[in-house]
């Protein structure tokens, strides 16, 4: 072999080997093992909980629904549903969905249904329409930017609406929804009163709660059990058929609570 021949094989020797090195360092990578409090919800202790049974056969059907979140208490609430095998509608604010992305992600993840609450939760009424469906276009854009289909429902926030901003909205493919009942838990001292402030609904019925305190989470339970002793169900949010009453100054709303699909 000549020098020169030589020196080739060489080369070709070394260009083999980064070859094969160059493989080798596309191997994949292992997973990336889950922390354990990825798992918080699933693991968290219900033991404290009461035994409640649901009823064999629905009378008819209301809906929970929590406003504002989500918030350091959208796992514990989420933990209690699941718990109880029981659907709610969550109206999101979307300056806090972008704060707590997984929490949107495991609300989506148990079934629940997502509705707007805006962005900033401002009263739309104290702005020009303009400036109020730019609030509320915003609160969209952030649930879309996070993977989800952006909202059908629609809930203003303090239920401050107008023939006008409804009409904007529906125009956007989302129902206007108030509810039929308020828990009042905002102003609300102890669990049982939340839980006593909650009574009266009736089949399609709504009921407003929060995301976003401690005794919410501690009435649910309370809420549930009054409403299953009646033989209601708790079910999804539809759009109605007719106009229903509220128990918002009067106002009607398209809405109502159903058997949630599978
Ligand atoms: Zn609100």
């Amino acid at each position: 072999m000549s020098r020169t021949a030589a020196l080739r094989v060489r080369a070709a020797v070394a260009v083999l080997l980064l070859g094969l090195t160059g493989c080798a360092s596309q191997e994949p990578l292992p997973p990336t093992p889950i922390p354990r409090a990825e798992n918080a919800v699933d693991a968290a202790d219900m033991s404290h909980l009461p035994v409640l049974t649901a009823p064999t056969a629905c009378a008819g059907y209301v809906a929970l629904t929590f406003d504002d979140g989500p918030t350091e208490f959208t796992s514990d609430l989420l933990a209690v549903l699941d718990h109880y095998k029981v659907p709610a509608v969550f109206f999101n604010n979307g300056v806090q969905e972008r704060a707590r992305p997984r929490e949107v992600e495991r609300t989506k993840a148990a079934g629940h249904q997502l509705g707007n609450h805006s962005m900033t939760h401002p009263d739309l009424l104290s702005m020009d329409l303009e400036a109020a469906l730019a609030d509320i276009d915003a609160s969209t854009v952030v649930h879309r930017d996070l993977g989800h289909e952006p909202p059908t429902m629609f809930r203003p926030p303090f239920g401050n609406t107008s023939p006008e901003l409804r009409a904007a909205v529906e125009s956007r493919g989302m129902i206007e929804v108030l509810w039929t009942v308020d828990s009042k838990d905002f102003e609300a001292a102890t669990a049982e009163q939340v839980a006593e402030q909650s009574k009266g609904m009736t089949d399609g019925g709504i009921l407003l709660l929060h995301d976003g305190k401690a005794l919410t989470v501690d009435a649910l339970p309370l809420i549930i059990e009054h409403y299953w002793a009646q033989n209601l169900c708790f079910g999804q949010v539809v759009t109605a058929d007719i106009e229903l009453p509220t128990a918002w100054f009067g106002l009607t709303h398209r809405a109502r609570a159903s058997k949630q699909e599978p």
